[in-house]
């Protein structure tokens, strides 16, 4: 019997990183919500609309400001709409 070995599990780092998240309304002009935003991220949502943005805790470079860290929950004068929210 062959049995695999998920190699990517391995990094306990992250695990605790994704386990906290922050919740934000896809309202909201954060990084949370912000096309330019690198960190893991999903959409939920409500009365069949896209409502809510889950992102994990942390910081995460952005693609509009290279030198800059964020976390979902800065902003900043650059934010547009995270193209993946319908
Ligand atoms: S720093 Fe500005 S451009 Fe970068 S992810 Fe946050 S809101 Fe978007």
């Amino acid at each position: 019997m062959h049995i695999h070995f998920d190699q990517t599990c391995e990094a306990p780092e992250r695990s605790k990183t994704m386990a906290a998240y922050g919740t934000f309304r896809v309202t909201d002009k954060k990084c949370a919500t912000c096309n330019y935003y690198q960190g893991a991220r999903r959409f939920g949502m409500q009365a069949n609309k896209p409502y809510y943005v889950y992102a994990a805790a942390g910081t995460t470079p952005c693609l509009a400001n290279p030198n800059r860290k964020v976390t979902a929950n800065s902003r900043c004068l650059s934010w547009q709409k995270w193209v993946s929210i319908p």
